[in-house]
């Protein structure tokens, strides 16, 4: 079960501490979203699960941590100076600024008039000045994706780890876009999250290493949670594709608002690595080079048996993860009248709270130091986080945990202090076991193991 609109998800966030509006105080700022004590462990854990299955479990791509601030002539020859930028126009009635390809009939979503400016590129790039003088000599762009530093620094990572193709770098980090229409809660914003990987290929390699990322990207969002029959993959027309590449699937999910891009997936050639590489001459390839290009680096590959240098082909697979908390918010959220309660069922990697130990009354020591010894005792197993809920009511524990989607409560009651037993109950059943001191720490594991 989903969402049934994204006002159900948007005032579960907030009631329980998943997202908030920036800068709420003060009025708010718009597309711009902070995480609160829920979301910032699910943002984590669903990073951390990219970051294990993209790095850890395979042994072929690298990790890279770089600067959000970014020097004009990286994006200047990387193109983003010259194409990223969307095309706006102004409503010369209710002097409103739209994106005129998200406009329906050519008409202003605000006072409905087709009295429309031309488009015009708007660049969706941040600029901020560099050092104490502010008169436009020095500055800098806060990156509008991660992958540029992985290109610029393509060569570092090859000298220190002896990487050749077929080989991938991986980052997650922040990125930023001067949306003209920032909309439809985390889905749209101008500061995101991307993680992103750019795996480098043999040119004529790439068509079938395209196809294996799109494959297994499908696969990692369905093992986070997301329904298949939710996601659907478009291969962009020929004419939207991006300056840089030569092929690019989108892989689109049903969000409460409608079916939008949740991944792209996109062949980027040699067009970066290309574009970053000074003196063509040095090279017996014919890359994409721009001329003047005051980069004096090769960011190239010497292939070990012809000893020609040529310039790999990277495949993209990007992912946001704010639009990845979104859909599996909305994959989780279940309201169960016959229950009468609200549940996210998360899958339990994801879950913000492992557990929740609660004892029964919150002013009897005895219960309330118990509590505390099993909560340090299954915290130390490494899972993630394990919290004391001690407010005393349990029907609102439980109520309150079931909407975060934490997997299972651990109630300890005047029973345990005479048989050292605990009662554990399951938040999709509803379930609830009773489980002997000894063996609550396997008995997590297990759980963990098998969800
Ligand atoms: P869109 O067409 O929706 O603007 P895009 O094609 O420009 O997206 P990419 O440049 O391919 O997006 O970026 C890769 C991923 O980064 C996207 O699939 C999306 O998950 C995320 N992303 C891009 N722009 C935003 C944004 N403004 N807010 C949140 N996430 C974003």
């Amino acid at each position: 079960m989903t969402a049934k609109n994204m006002e159900d998800l948007v005032s579960l966030c907030k009631r329980r501490g998943f997202i908030f509006q920036s800068n709420d105080v003060y009025g708010g700022m718009k597309g711009l979203y902070d995480f609160g004590p829920m979301g910032v462990e699910l943002k984590m854990n669903l990073k951390n699960s990219w970051w294990r299955s993209i790095v850890y479990e395979r042994d072929d791509i690298e990790g890279l941590d770089s600067t959000i601030l970014t020097s004009p002539t990286v994006l200047k020859y990387s193109g983003h100076e010259d194409t990223f930028s969307d095309p706006l126009v102004d409503c010369k009635q209710c002097k409103s600024r739209w994106r005129a390809d998200q406009l329906d009939n050519n008409q202003c979503p605000s006072c409905s008039s087709n009295d429309l400016t031309e488009p015009r590129p708007f660049n969706l790039m941040f600029k901020t000045a560099i050092g104490p003088v502010d008169d436009g000599s020095s500055f800098a762009y806060l990156r509008p994706e991660t992958a540029q530093q992985i290109f610029v620094n393509f060569k570092n990572i090859i000298d220190s780890t002896s990487r050749t193709p077929p080989f991938g770098i991986a980052q997650i980090g922040k990125s930023f876009r001067n949306e003209i229409t920032p909309r439809n809660f985390i889905f749209r914003v101008r500061e995101f999250e991307q993680m992103e990987l750019e795996f480098f290929v043999k040119p004529g390699s790439d068509e079938d290493w395209h196809k294996y990322w799109v494959d297994q990207r499908l696969k990692w969002w369905s093992e986070q949670g997301v329904s298949s029959d939710k996601l659907k993959l478009l291969e962009v027309e020929k004419e939207e594709l991006s300056h840089y590449s030569k092929a690019t699937f989108d892989i689109m999910y049903e969000f409460p608002h409608g079916l939008e891009e949740l991944e792209g997936v996109a062949n980027r050639t040699d067009f970066d690595l290309g574009s970053h590489t000074k003196n063509q001459e040095d090279y017996e390839i014919k890359a994409k080079v721009t001329p003047n290009n005051s980069s004096t680096t090769k960011l190239a590959i010497q292939d070990l048996e012809s000893k020609k240098w040529y310039i790999p082909f990277v495949i993209e697979p990007s992912a946001g993860v704010e639009r990845g908390v979104l859909a599996i918010l909305n994959e989780a959220y279940t309201q169960e009248e016959e229950n009468n309660r609200t549940v996210l069922k998360l899958k339990s990697h994801l879950s913000p709270i492992k557990a929740a130990v609660i004892p029964l009354k919150r002013n009897n020591s005895d219960l309330v130091n118990l509590a505390n010894k099993i909560k340090s005792e299954l915290q130390s197993l490494g899972l993630g986080r394990v919290m004391i809920e001690n407010s005393g009511n349990i029907g609102k524990n439980y109520r309150r945990h079931d909407e975060i989607g934490t997997p299972m409560c651990i109630t300890i009651d005047f029973e345990t202090l005479e048989n050292q037993s605990v009662t554990v109950r399951d938040r999709d059943t509803m379930k609830q076991d009773r489980v002997d001191l000894s063996n609550i720490s396997t008995y997590y594991s297990n759980y963990f193991k098998k969800n």
